[in-house]
């Protein structure tokens, strides 16, 4: 691949003083990687330059059909002052598999990798240092074809951003309030459930709307087509203790393989818990609620990394789960996921990748 050009800004930015007050997803930091991708000359020169708007056709096919992938990850201080991300690998073989369902021509994912590092070390003094904060990082590829019609697009942009995001949990894990979304689906299998494109959070949006004005903090999605087995929570892959056995849906195709759940499964299992990856319905769980067996419940993701669910309501049904406390493995992965990610716990699955 070629070599990376890096234009740096001559106007930047101050960044913020109070970390408390970071929030997720509103503070940009001063440059951004680009790269673009033209068909007859393959994916070509990519540079960092300083962040601002990107001027598009107003016919470009992003804004009409939504030919769009993006990924999500994370940048660390770690307890000695450097920085890690943690499995970036696995995100960039995300992102291919997402541009392959949706006819984005392939990345080359070691060389995506390499541009993530580069951008977060010309931006190092943008990672924060407090207690939980991070440099999250986006790359999304879009159609920019001057064009409309349906067609796979011949003139695409990978663009890289990043923004320093507050503490996910500033008071410690809490444990959130699900229901069971009875009305709208997310995904089905032949779909694109299993990608990270935008039309798949567009189709979330009016559930999650629905939720919070009814006070619950996410939906629970159910497949689309018998509307009984269980695929994810919100934007998180979801987790069941049922007895001894820690049980996650099967990726079938409508359900985002999530890097924190890979990660969860690869924990579980070098502890010697028992995990299943099968399909799980919803009637399961309340039966086992019912019988005192469901021990816990929680999310996982990059965001909030393990997201305990302490009542899980279905229909008129209301289940409390390990008295809406966080329960003992959800504490134990939040634990150690993130003391890797810090630096503070052993790496010994060789997940982190240094800047
Ligand atoms: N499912 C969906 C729909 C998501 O958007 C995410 C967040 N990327 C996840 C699951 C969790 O994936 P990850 O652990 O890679 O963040």
């Amino acid at each position: 691949m070629e070599e990376i050009k890096i234009e740096l800004t001559k106007n930047p930015k101050e960044k913020p003083q109070d970390e408390s007050k970071l929030g997720f997803g509103r503070i940009f930091t001063d440059h951004m990687f680009l790269m673009n991708y033209d068909e007859g000359q393959g994916w070509h020169d990519p540079r960092i330059v300083p962040y601002g708007p990107i001027a598009l056709d107003p016919s470009a096919m992003v804004f009409h059909y939504g030919q769009e992938v993006f990924e999500g990850m994370k940048a660390y201080r770690n307890v000695n002052g450097g920085i890690n991300l943690f499995r970036p690998d696995k995100n960039m073989a995300r992102l291919n598999v997402s541009n392959e369902r949706l006819c984005i021509p392939q990345i080359d994912e070691k060389f995506a990798v390499e541009a993530v590092k580069k951008l977060v070390e010309v931006e190092k003094d943008w990672v924060p240092h407090s207690e939980g904060t991070s440099l999250y990082i986006r790359p999304f590829i879009f159609s920019t074809d001057a064009q409309l019609g349906v067609h796979p697009a011949k003139h695409l942009l990978f663009v890289i951003i990043c923004c320093p995001v507050g503490a996910y949990y500033p008071e410690g894990l809490n444990p959130v309030k699900i229901y069971v979304e009875e009305n709208y689906v997310r995904a089905v299998k032949g779909g694109m459930g299993f990608t990270k494109t935008g039309g798949n959070y567009a189709a979330s949006l009016k559930a999650q709307d629905e939720a919070e004005k009814q006070k619950y903090t996410q939906v629970l999605w159910l497949d689309g087509v018998e509307r009984k087995y269980i695929e994810e929570v919100g934007t998180m892959n979801v987790f069941f203790v049922i007895d001894d056995e820690v049980i996650t849906p099967a990726l079938q195709g409508s359900i985002l393989g999530g890097i924190t759940r890979m990660s969860t499964i690869e924990l579980l299992k070098s502890w010697g818990y028992k995990v299943s990856e099968r399909r799980l319905s919803i009637q399961e769980v309340e039966k086992a609620a019912d019988e005192g067996r469901l021990k816990e419940s929680f999310g996982t993701g990059t965001a909030a990394v393990i997201s305990p669910i302490g009542e899980l309501k279905c229909g008129d049904k209301v289940m409390t789960i390990n008295n809406g406390e966080i329960g003992e493995i959800s504490q134990k992965l939040y634990d150690n996921l993130t003391g890797i990610q810090w630096g503070k716990v052993e790496d010994k699955l060789g997940w982190v990748v240094p800047v």
